[in-house]
Order: C-alpha cells, then structure tokens, then sequence
C-alpha cells in the first residue's frame, strides 16, 4: 500500500508558494502570483507586514510559549482589547476557527446545563453552512460530503435553509439551545444573511431564551468593512467565534460571549494546551494594532466597493459566464452560471490569479485588506484576460 507523507486529504494544485511579498505569491520555480485568496482570508495584512513580522519576531524572542497553567499578561491585553471593541464580556482563544466553534458549542450547552436545563442541547444550523471539520463542526453542517466515511454525527443539530426565518421558528424545540449561523456564508458561496433574518433570529432567541451565535470565522475581522459583520446589522449575538483574519496568518482564533452566556464555563469546564500562548497574542495584537481603526475600516469599504464596481461593468462583457456579483467590503463572490473551480483554475494555471472556488458556483474573491488600487488593476486584467480565454468544457452527456 503507497500512501504519501503528507496525508492525501486535499486536491493540492502545481502552485507551490515558497515566498510572500506584500500581495503576491512566488512559488517554487519563480512564478508569481497575484493573491487574491489570502490563505483562504486569513492574510489580511498580505504576506511581508513588518509590523506583523516585527511583533512575531520579537515575542519569538522573548517568550513563545507556557501553557495555561500560569498567568496571561499577553492574553489578558488582547482579551480586554476584543471586549472592548465587540459585545462581548469574556474570551476563550484557540488555535483554529473550529475549535473556536467547539467553544462557542459548548458555551450554548453549558448556558444550558447551568440553569438546570439538560434537555436544552440542540442548535438550529443553517443548509450549505460551513463550521470546520471537526465531529462536532462537521455534525453542525449539512453537507454529505464532509459526513461521508465518518459517521455516527455528533446529535444535536437541526439544518434549517440559509435565511428562512419562518423555517427557523418552525424548528425551535423543546430541545432547542440556540441557532449557530455565519452572517455571511463564506464557503457555501458569499451569501449574505438579510437583515430581516439575523434581526429575526435576535428576536426569536430573546423570546425563547436561546442563545444566538454567529460563526464569523470567515466574514470577521475587518473583512466586510467592520471590524465584525454583524455591526452591519445592528444586533449582536450571544457568543461569536472568529479565527482566520485574527492572527493574519498565525494560526489562532477565539470565540468571545457576553457574561451571561457564560455563565456555564467556569473552571475547568474548557481548555487548550496551546490557546492563548504569548506568541499568538502578539500576532493577535499586530492584527488588531492595523485593522481596529476607523480610518483602515472606511479605506477596506471604499477599496470593496470600487472593486465591486468594476466586477460588475466586467460581468456584463461576459452574460454567458457571469450571473452576478454579492458580498461585503472585500468579501466579494463572483456567481458564475456553471462551476466555478475549472475557471478558478484556469485564473491560476493561465493567468497567475489566485482566487477561491466556494459552493453555488461562486468564484471567492477575498483579497489581503492592504490592496492598493494598483492591485485592484492588476486584478481586473488578469480576471478581464481569463474570462476572454475561457473555454466551458463540453458538458458529458
Ligand atoms: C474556515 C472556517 C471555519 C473553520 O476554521 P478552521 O481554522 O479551518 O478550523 C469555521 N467556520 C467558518 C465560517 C469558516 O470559514
């Protein structure tokens, strides 16, 4: 049996990046790439911030690491500066946005159980919603392909469609604990949430005494314009996690709640050998140091909405390939009218444009937030030169 060193688990393409500079990708045999994936929206300062680089290097230096048995000077800080700026009264920081959804879990079960209500442990989950991959991330999503091979789930989810309130409402149990939805769905496509229905979960979870949670994962931290999606709408959840763009390409997330939401998780009842070491905290810091500024906020909304523009004077050349553009700030979807990954990677084999395929045949285009408007152009030719080559497959019949 031949099986390669790094587990087969991802269709890995011929682009092998092996340096970073500002918006662009150089790979092995020296080709570059204009990046407009950012790791899957996680370099949102691009790939050579020196204030980034500097923070990391320097804490590099002088503490990486000692675990959750001693004090947190570095967490307390980064901890106070995310109460201050969101809704929320207290953090738990991870490695990863699924484990930040794991926190945000079981934070709704235990709101629960601590107000001696065991049989409160369900979550109302939304269709073609993406959470992570571990059991209980996978179980939260109704997508047979992430199910396949690795069954029984984890109980305790109940799939509702994406942005019907009603389907929602009819859900509500006496099992029910909550709804865990993304305001914006990232992978399942760029499909932003209506007002109507995130105020409407609000409203619900408040008439029930349920706990709402957003999975910002992918729309949080600066992406959409705010600092968190769902200031866009004027309601805040219960509990939240955030992962991906937080540590600009270190690997650490968190998921924050009021303090009447957590009131299940004292100590002892959670933790993480890694979560909150010093070296992610100065990461995190870094982050927070560029992207919590109202200035920086305006320039990724004013940068989102003339890349926007221009998208959609381009997909008017192109009826037969483009149906429309969606999204927020620089959290931008290109809807295609047949699947989007062949022309993902034609973008990235033929025109040196990185992108990301997403669910509903929808091209990703998720830029780092530092993008000048000469990246912007650079964008729009590569993408103008790709859609002009673009072949469709014959369909099979
Ligand atoms: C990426 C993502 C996750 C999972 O994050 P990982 O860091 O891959 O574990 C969870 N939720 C959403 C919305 C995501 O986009």
């Amino acid at each position: 049996m031949s099986i390669t060193p790094l587990m087969p688990v991802y269709p890995r393409c011929e682009v092998r990046p092996v340096r970073g500079e500002n918006c662009h990708l150089i790979g092995e045999d020296g080709r570059r790439f204009l990046d407009f994936a950012s790791g899957i929206a996680v370099n949102i300062l691009g790939h050579s911030h020196p204030g980034l680089i500097g923070a990391i290097q320097r804490q590099a230096e002088t503490l990486m690491h000692v675990s959750n048995l001693y004090g947190s000077p570095q967490g307390e800080v980064l901890a106070r500066r995310l109460v201050d700026l969101t809704f929320a009264d207290t953090v738990f920081f991870t490695n990863s946005g699924a484990e930040a959804v794991e926190c945000a879990i079981k934070t709704a079960r235990a709101f629960h159980q601590s107000v001696g209500d065991d049989q409160k442990y369900e979550l109302i989950t939304f269709k073609n919603a993406f959470h992570g991959r571990t059991m209980a991330t996978i179980s939260a999503s109704n997508q047979d392909k992430m199910h396949k091979g690795f069954l029984p789930l984890l109980e305790g989810f109940k799939y509702v469609d994406f942005d019907d309130l009603a389907g929602a409402q009819a859900a509500i149990g006496p099992k029910t604990a909550g709804f865990l939805v993304e305001p914006i769905q990232g992978e399942g496509g760029i499909r932003e949430a209506s007002p109507a229905f995130i105020e409407g979960l609000r409203a619900l979870a408040d008439e029930h005494g349920l706990m709402l949670i957003f999975d910002e994962v992918q729309c949080g931290v600066a992406r959409t314009g705010k600092l968190y999606a769902y200031e866009h709408y004027g309601v805040t959840p219960d509990i939240m996690a955030t992962a991906k763009g937080i540590g600009g390409g270190f690997p650490m997330g968190a998921c924050l709640a009021t303090a009447h939401a957590a009131r299940g998780m004292g100590l002892g009842t959670h933790g993480s050998t890694y979560g909150g070491n010093p070296l992610a905290m100065a990461a995190g810091g870094a982050v927070l140091d560029v992207v919590a500024d109202e200035a920086f906020l305006a320039e990724v909304t004013a940068k989102g909405e003339r890349l926007r523009s221009r998208l959609e004077q381009f997909i008017g050349n192109y009826p037969e390939l483009f149906e429309l553009v969606r999204g927020k700030g620089l959290m931008l979807g290109l809807k295609m009218k047949s699947e989007s990954r062949p022309f993902v990677a034609h973008l990235r084999d033929n025109h040196g444009l990185l992108t990301v395929a997403a669910g509903d045949n929808t091209v990703r285009v998720i830029p780092p937030l530092v993008i000048d408007d000469a990246h912007i152009d650079e964008f729009m030719e590569r993408l103008s030169a790709g859609a002009a080559d673009y072949r469709l497959e014959p369909v099979a019949t």
